[in-house]
């Protein structure tokens, strides 16, 4: 590695020009000096000197304040950074009146770096350039998560003409650095993750939403979270996009058939988001999505009773309200379901029972589970009403049936 020492004079006049040069200079040599000190002249022949130090050295002011138990925990987790690097640059600023053939700053260089700058090791801590925080934050803006953005912006590294860039954190940040970048992003453009801001920020894109798309048949509509003098109200975020309402229109087995099946664990808050789909010949089509706070009965009702006034006139092809509705195993789904649509039958998948058969805690024995699944089967797919009542019979007087009172009433409840 060489090391030397020079001075040369610069043709610059202002602290601004000077900040300028700097970066410029760790740009063009891949160094990364920082700021140590920055002082003013006390006489008339300076006005301010600059002190630069390599960032592989650690910061020499305040080692003993508190905040530096951090900074010495940071240089024992990423103790290749710091090698206590002596390497140092100075730069004075002159006055116009000592002014020497157009040099108004004089600048030291001690170039003795005590490790490699321009191998992968030394480049991983270069500081995040502004074009590579400016691309990362195009992606974002583009819908991008921060695991697709960086996987994005990688590849199109790789393939473009300085491949060898994607070692210098510089132009390719770290995935630490580009989550960091995201919350950064987030919190300008969509809003804080928690508190009644996150609310204040939901409201405002629900009444955008209304907006732009109620011509075309999109509604939206949210109840903020509160607990007010033991008067709970739940959060009720209801959507129905046009996409939703030209299902409604559209599809005629939205009248005959529909699925509600609630998910979570999408967010920190863990708050359940129930899908209202039917089929279709291309597959499964949306017709509508409620976010909620609880999974209650009441909840549900209040919910989904949101949601039918965001549908079209002529939703679930005109009928107002489903024939069928297949759901979850969950009790409380059904009696909200119940209350919102009365005239719908509320049907539960025999995927249900079999998850109801397997699972110990209803003390089913094993080499019977299937003989009982093979009854719930052949009431399912009866194709006759008649048909129906000889194997409803058959069920009932079944000795397995008799012996699992449990799972008598289990049926008996659906
Ligand atoms: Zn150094």
């Amino acid at each position: 590695m060489n090391s030397y020492n020079c001075s040369f004079k610069i043709e610059l006049d202002s602290e601004e020009s000077i900040k300028k040069w700097v970066t410029a200079f760790n740009e063009k040599s891949k160094e990364t000096m920082v700021y140590e000190t920055c002082r003013s002249g006390k006489g008339k022949k300076v006005v301010k000197n600059f002190y630069l130090r390599c960032h592989h050295k650690q910061r020499q002011s305040g080692m003993h304040t508190k905040s530096n138990k951090k900074l010495k925990t940071t240089h024992k987790i990423h103790n290749n950074k710091h090698t206590n690097c002596p390497a140092q640059l100075m730069l004075t600023l002159l006055p116009p009146a000592t002014k020497l053939n157009g040099f108004c700053v004089s600048v030291l260089l001690k170039h003795n770096h005590n490790h490699l700058v321009q191998v992968a090791d030394a480049l991983r801590f270069r500081p995040l350039s502004e074009q590579s925080k400016k691309d990362y934050y195009d992606l974002f803006s583009h819908g991008h998560s921060p695991a697709t953005a960086h996987l994005e912006y990688e590849t199109n590294l790789m393939y473009s003409d300085k491949p060898d860039l994607i070692a210098d954190r510089n132009c390719n940040p770290k995935v630490s650095d580009v989550y960091n970048l995201f919350n950064k992003w987030r919190k300008c453009n969509i809003g804080v993750r928690t508190g009644k801001y996150l609310f204040a920020e939901l409201e405002k894109c629900v009444a955008v939403y209304n907006e732009e798309y109620n011509d075309i048949g999109g509604k939206a509509f949210i109840q903020r979270y509160s607990d007010c003098n033991g008067k709970e109200e739940p959060l009720i975020l209801a959507v129905c996009t046009p996409l939703f309402s030209r299902v409604h229109r559209h599809i005629l087995q939205s009248k005959e058939l529909v699925f509600i099946d609630a998910s979570s664990s999408f967010e920190d808050f863990n708050n359940p988001m129930f899908v209202v789909s039917t089929s279709s010949a291309a597959g499964g089509l949306p017709l509508g999505i409620v976010v909620t706070s609880a999974e209650s009965a009441t909840v549900i009702h209040q919910g989904m009773t949101k949601l039918s006034q965001m549908f079209p006139e002529d939703a679930f092809y005109g009928s107002g309200s489903p024939k069928k509705i297949i759901i979850d195993d969950s009790m409380a789904e059904r009696d909200g379901l119940r209350k919102t649509w009365h005239t719908a039958d509320i049907l539960l998948c025999t995927f249900h029972f079999r998850r109801w058969l397997l699972n110990v805690k209803h003390g089913i024995d094993c080499d019977e589970r299937q003989i009982l699944m093979n009854l719930v089967r052949k009431l399912v797919y009866a194709k006759t009403e008649a048909e129906l009542i000889t194997e409803y019979s058959h069920f009932e007087n079944h000795p397995f049936v008799k012996n699992y009172k449990n799972f008598n009433s289990y049926i008996a409840n659906y």
